[in-house]
């Protein structure tokens, strides 16, 4: 937006006090829970000038150009755009990870998965690990910083969450140590000859039942990214595509570990035992005390004789949803 679409002078005197009140004004009639503390990093992230330092210079006139910058992030985020897509990160794990809508803003409950595929890999530094959906590539790039012997891939099917993760995996100084890999789910394995090859699977598949997704607050529902949470009719659609896919490519006690939705716990623990290939080893629950991980393990001996042969997809068969 420029200066003049928004009816502002390029010599306008408003002063950094006069610019927080009104972006807090804006944002708290919008509906946004913490408007003054938002208002304020949304002048840091243009003005860069933390919010102690705004209150220090308080009377300090605002460049023309940087009001309108600010105001026009103040009404997207009156629109319920995350505040992650306008500041372009998120923390995780300790990191700074750079978001845009083309991927899933990093959620603290996955590092549930991060430390249990850390954990599971103690007793074997030289593990092969593979994320499947990466998204912003947040767990791959935990994953790899804490074991710097292990080999990490990364897959996801949009070519634009990829080029965010692959940003990530530069600015943390893993990209030479993690492969990305662009196709459905765990396909891109079967032609780079990992069968039988991967000690862990983690992924934080999209999980949302088609239902609930009218539910979700709007900075969910309108800006991310549907592939990344809609889950099919019950949400677990997914699952059900890793569980048939993972016993092909990992090994006899490789491990899966899945994220899963609100009261899906059970139901994909049952079915991963009915397909016969897996054992539950845990169930991780977060900080809400819901069950949010999943763990199984492969079994030695494989799978019962009513299951079917695990499924091999190749990168060009079509997604089931
Ligand atoms: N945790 C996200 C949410 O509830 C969903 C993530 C997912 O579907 N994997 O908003």
């Amino acid at each position: 937006m420029s200066t003049e679409q928004l009816g502002i002078a390029a010599t306008s005197a408003v002063t950094i006090r006069s610019m927080l009140a009104e972006a807090e004004r804006s944002l708290h009639a919008a509906g946004i829970e913490q408007p003054a503390l938002e208002a304020a990093w949304l002048l840091e992230h243009v003005l860069h000038l933390s919010p102690l330092m705004q209150r220090v210079k308080a009377e300090r006139p605002v460049p023309a150009l940087d009001y309108a910058r600010v105001l026009a992030l103040v009404a997207r985020r009156a629109n319920r755009e995350p505040l992650q897509y306008l500041l372009g990160t998120q923390e995780f794990c300790g990191r700074e990870f750079r978001v845009t809508s083309a991927v899933l803003i990093p959620r603290p409950e996955s590092v549930l998965l991060v430390r249990e595929a850390i954990r599971r890999c103690g007793q074997n530094p030289a593990a092969i690990v593979v994320d499947v959906g990466t998204g912003s590539g947040c767990l791959a790039v935990s994953v790899a910083s804490a074991l710097p012997d292990a080999r990490v891939l990364a897959i996801d099917a949009s070519a634009d969450a990829l080029a965010v993760a692959q940003a990530n995996m530069e600015q943390h100084g893993l990209d030479a140590r993690i492969e990305c890999m662009q196709g459905d789910l765990l396909a891109p394995l079967a032609e780079c000859g990992f069968v039988s090859q991967i000690d862990v699977i983690v992924s934080n598949p999209p999980y949302i039942p088609d239902l609930d997704l009218v539910t979700l607050q709007p900075e969910v529902r309108c800006f991310e990214p549907h592939l990344a949470l809609a889950g099919g009719p019950d949400g677990m659609d997914v699952h059900r595509r890793l569980l048939q896919q993972a016993p092909v490519y990992l090994k006899s006690d490789g491990v899966l570990l899945l994220e899963v939705g609100l009261g899906q716990a059970a139901a994909v623990c049952r079915e991963a035992e009915e397909s016969g290939w897996f054992r539950t080893y845990d169930v991780l629950r977060d900080e809400g005390g819901i069950d949010r991980v999943v763990c199984f393990e492969k079994k030695e001996e494989g799978r019962n004789p009513q299951s079917g042969q695990p499924s091999i997809q190749t990168a060009t068969s079509r997604p089931s949803s």
